[in-house]
Parts: C-alpha cells; structure tokens; sequence
C-alpha cells in the first residue's frame, strides 16, 4: 500500500486527526456499502476510488499542480467546471456532508447556520480535507445567505472568489449572470495563466455534456422494477462526479449503465420486486453523507432517484446551442445554469413540475422531502411540495436533519411508518 503521509504533511494536513477522520469513513463505508448484497460488478470502480480518496486521486491532483495546473474547489453547481477545465484546470466539488469538523466551525460562524455550511468551514479549519488544501483558490456563490457570511470566513484562511449568482430568472438576471461567468472566465485565465479559446471552451462543455449523459442513462435504469442498484450506491456515484477524473468517470458510469441496462432486462435487481420506491427530494447529500439513503433502505424501502444537486439537479441541465463564438458560449453556459431549479430562485415553480415528472417517470410510491437543519429555502419549498404531490396523489414525508447520528432513531422510526403506509397501498392495489 502506498504511504500518503508525506504528501498530506505537504499539504500542511493536521496527520492525526485525518487519521480518525479515515476510520471513521473506512468503518462507515463498510458497514453502508460493501454490506449490500448482490451488488453491481461495476461498484467495483467505485468503491476502489472512495478508498484511494485521499491517496491516488490526491497524488493525481499533485502531480498536476507540480505541472503547472491548477485545482479549484466549489461548493455549487452554479461554478461552470467547463470554465475551469478549459483553462487546464481542475474543478473539485467539495461540498462538505460529515459531522466530524464542524466543532472546528466553533465560533466563526453561527451555530444555528446549516451544517453544510459549518461543516465546509470546518473541514478548512481542522485541516483534514486533502481536496480542500490542494485547491489554488476555492469558489462560492451568493446562493444563501448563510454561504455567504461563511465564505468571508473562508477567504481568510483560504483564497476564496465568490461568483454573484442572481435569484430571479429575468433578463436583468441573466444579464447579470453572463457578467458574473465572464468575470470566472477572466479569474481563470489570470490564475491558470492559459487563456481560454473557443475551441478549448467548446472541448470541455463537450465532456462535462458526456459525464451528464452518463449519469442520466445510469439513474434512469432506477425507473426499473425491481431496481438494479440501490439507492445508496447510485448516490454515490453522483457524489464521486464531483472529484474523479472527468474522462475516467463517464466510461466507468457509461459501463455500470451498461450492467445495469442488462440486469433490468433479465428482471435482476438489489431488491425484491415491488419493494416500496421512495424518491428523495431537496437539499443536497454531499459525500460522505449517506444516512437517508441508508435508513429507507434498511426500513424496507428503495431510494430510486435524488431531485438534489447531488442527483438531478446536476445532471438534467444541458448547455443550449450556440453559434461557437465564445461570448456565445458563455452564455449558453449562463442559460445552462439559470435552468438549475435551486430554491435559491424566487419564484421557483419550475422544481413542483421536476419533482413530479420525476416521481411519475421513476415510478415512485412516495416521496421523501428532505432539508438539511436551519436551511430556509428549501424548508419553506417543501410545504408547497407537499400539497403539489397530495393533489397528484403521492403520499410525502418532510424530514428534516444533520449529519449527526443523533436523531437516527427518531427518524427510522418515521421512516419505517410511512414505508408500511405506502407497503398497505400497494398492497390494496395490487
Ligand atoms: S442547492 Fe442551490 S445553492 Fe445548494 S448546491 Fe444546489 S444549486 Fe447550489
Ligand atoms: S442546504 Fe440550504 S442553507 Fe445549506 S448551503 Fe444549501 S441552500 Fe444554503
């Protein structure tokens, strides 16, 4: 096995806390994942990066910069990763989905603030994030408010650029994004010292289009009955999109596809047939977050989609035409952004209609409304959710959490209801 730890000294890791850090996610990942049975062969892949996490990709991501790339870490889907790949960079997603550093949060930003935002800061303060100290500058947005204050924070330990994303979808906004992506573009160049062409620009949209592709033919293989793979591995796939190598990503994601289109053809699936098939909707699950999925899928249930960022929200938006032309491409890139149906948006009608072609398309028994503790705009969505789906007749929960253990009881408990709820309606159906 190779030895990281001088590489992860370099990058001024704190070695003994990264220690516990690992164990902790070695013995969850464990008990999560390679616990399933019957699991795709392709999962292999995967599990083999979520293990060298930390290692091989660190190294990868070293040897760039020793090569004069640069890596940039991002916390939204709203940061173009085309801008930054065609400038020889690499975009890291990075937001953060532990318990584990947000007491190094302590102090710096409210407590009542949601703990993904305690949670990034915290990662940067405890120094255990590998992805995080490797970054030439890391990139927020003004989404919310709490990521807002949070990034001032940030910017003090760590070069943070903040892109001003608009919240309404006039053409002022859009307007104003455009300047706003132009504006990434011109950072880019200045910080890669690689000015970005139409050629180059168009090369890599072209590849972040590919790996959209990809994970949009692997989670519409979940409409299946029974379902091929269970939710906690597809989520994972979407959560490595955010930091494997792009190229490598989208072959391993097109060849899982491929085992998964074969299993649903031989009526091969990780659960029995008509096992209740909830749809998770909201904030979203960064990795290693994986408690939701975890507690459906151990009441008797089966996650079959994500309307998150880590999911749909991600991979359903598609780069409009354009004449080539790079101010053309820029805003296309804009438009590409603008359709991400964020509850950061006001008014944000489009998501009610997502959530129920989704549902309908994924062949949903109910639905699960999840936010994360203290966010306000997804929690206030998720009352107009719940009456949209009653009046198409999907049964919702609305659960709220963190990333803690602690009310895992309390909400299995919830959960496992509503699951014998929609179990007692199938039943009466069929
Ligand atoms: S929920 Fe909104 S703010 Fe959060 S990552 Fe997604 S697009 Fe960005
Ligand atoms: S989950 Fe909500 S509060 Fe947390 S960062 Fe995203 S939008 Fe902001």
């Amino acid at each position: 096995m190779t030895d990281y730890r001088t590489l992860w000294a370099d990058l001024g890791m704190d070695l003994e806390r990264h220690d516990q850090l690992l164990d902790v996610l070695s013995q969850g990942y464990s008990q999560i994942f390679l616990s399933q049975s019957n699991r795709p062969e392709g999962m292999k892949y995967f599990d083999f990066v979520v293990s060298e996490a930390h290692g091989l990709r660190i190294q990868e991501l070293a040897d760039h910069r020793k090569n004069g790339g640069t890596v940039v870490g991002a916390f939204c889907v709203f940061v173009p990763e085309d801008i930054v790949l065609a400038a020889g960079g690499i975009p890291i997603g990075l937001c953060a989905g532990a318990e584990f550093p947000i007491p190094d949060s302590e102090g710096l930003i409210p407590r009542n603030t949601c703990p993904l935002i305690r949670a990034t800061l915290g990662f940067k303060m405890s120094r255990v994030c590998p992805y995080m100290q490797m970054s030439n500058f890391l990139v927020g947005e003004t989404t919310c408010d709490g990521k807002k204050k949070m990034y001032e924070v940030l910017n003090e330990y760590h070069p943070t650029y903040v892109m001003e994303v608009p919240q309404k979808k006039t053409q002022a906004a859009r307007n104003l994004f455009l300047s706003e992506i132009t504006a990434f573009k011109d950072k880019m160049e200045a910080e890669s010292g690689k000015k970005i062409t139409a050629e180059g620009l168009a090369a890599a949209t072209s590849k972040v289009e590919a790996k959209k592709q990809a994970l949009r033919r692997l989670h519409g293989i979940r409409a299946a009955d029974p379902v091929p793979i269970s939710g906690r591995d597809a989520l994972l796939a979407s959560q490595i999109s955010f930091y494997d190598d792009i190229d490598r990503f989208t072959a391993k994601v097109n060849e899982l596809a491929g085992e998964l289109e074969s299993r649903a053809e031989r009526g091969e699936g990780v659960f029995p047939k008509g096992t209740p098939r909830i749809l998770l909707v909201g904030t979203p699950i960064p990795f290693p977050d994986w408690k939701i999925h975890t507690i459906v899928e151990s009441a008797g249930g089966v996650i079959i989609g994500e309307e998150s960022c880590v999911g749909s929200r991600y991979y359903s938006t598609t780069t409009p035409s354009n004449d080539g032309a790079l101010d053309g491409q820029l805003q296309a890139i804009a438009d590409r952004h603008l359709g991400t149906h964020c509850a950061c948006f006001t008014p944000n009608e489009e998501r009610v209609g997502d959530i129920i072609e989704m549902a309908k398309a994924l062949n949903a028994d109910g639905v699960i409304n999840y936010s994360l503790a203290f966010c306000q705009t997804y929690a206030a969505e998720a009352v107009k959710m719940e009456k949209a789906l009653a009046k198409e007749g999907i049964p919702t929960i609305s659960l709220e959490s963190d990333f803690s253990m602690n009310d895992q009881g309390q909400l299995s408990t919830r959960v496992q209801a509503f699951i014998e709820m929609i179990s007692s309606r199938l039943e009466v159906r069929s």
